[in-house]
């Protein structure tokens, strides 16, 4: 199993700390470099990998910085190796990063981003969504089709429900207030959005939630087939 350390960075994004069992550490999303070496520092640990989950600033600004200081390597999307500063190494669907003895499956989720993958780690039931699945949300079609974003939030659908999810934003409150207009009646997300209300009240995040979790409640992931997708994607980008 890795262990997992949120990091809150810049406005609302998260990063994350993850520290194989042999002492093998990757941040996923370094947003910016100063929180993330704050932590490192506290733990007495250097780093030895970058994840990126895509290529926009917020995801990817802290790169440079911590890669002078820790000569780390850093794994992009091959489709946006070319956009982020200090690429090393290209992962595709399916590709397979090894964080020591934890194996991470690289899932290509276009819709966000034409290029966005997703990493998931099989053993720790660990799901790192980047901006493509949020909690109770999805990211904005920047780039990809409704169909893509349908068809990518699908495949994470098929994973186990205890999957947890760690995504990019902390956006789940606003998120809820949306989905709850789409479903009134729907009681798994009303006790879905009392907890949020109770962990936001004192400061906590929101996330993991799992797979399970969004599937009863985030209507995105509820929707039926693309052209149902594609209108309720454009009520929420109005919302
Ligand atoms: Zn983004
Ligand atoms: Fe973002």
């Amino acid at each position: 199993m890795i262990d997992i350390h949120l990091i809150p960075i810049l406005k609302d994004n998260y990063a994350y700390l993850l520290q194989s069992p042999c002492g093998k550490t990757a941040i996923i999303d370094p947003g910016e470099a100063d929180p993330i070496i704050k932590i490192l520092d506290e733990k007495n640990l250097v780093l030895d990998y970058i994840l990126i989950t895509h290529h926009h600033w917020d995801h990817v600004s802290g790169i440079v910085k911590l890669k002078r200081k820790y000569n780390c390597s850093v794994i992009s999307p091959e489709k946006e190796f070319g956009k982020i500063k200090g690429s090393d190494i290209k992962v595709s669907d399916k590709d397979i990063f090894e964080l020591g003895s934890e194996k991470a499956q690289v899932i290509l989720t276009p819709g966000h981003t034409v290029g966005a993958i997703c990493y998931y780690f099989k053993n720790s039931k660990a799901l790192f969504t980047g901006d493509t699945l949020f909690s109770l949300g999805c990211g904005r079609l920047f780039e990809g089709s409704a169909r893509d974003m349908f068809e990518s939030l699908e495949k994470l659908k098929y994973l186990p429900d205890d999957t947890l999810i760690y995504c990019g934003h902390e956006y789940t409150r606003e998120n809820a207030k949306f989905c709850l207009i789409m479903e009134p009646d729907n009681d798994k997300l009303k006790k879905r959005i009392e907890e949020v209300e109770n962990l936001r009240s004192l400061g906590k995040a929101t996330i993991p939630s799992t797979i399970k979790i969004e599937k009863e409640t985030n209507i995105f992931l509820r929707v039926k087939d693309p052209d149902e997708f594609k209108i309720i994607r454009q009520k929420k980008d109005s919302f």
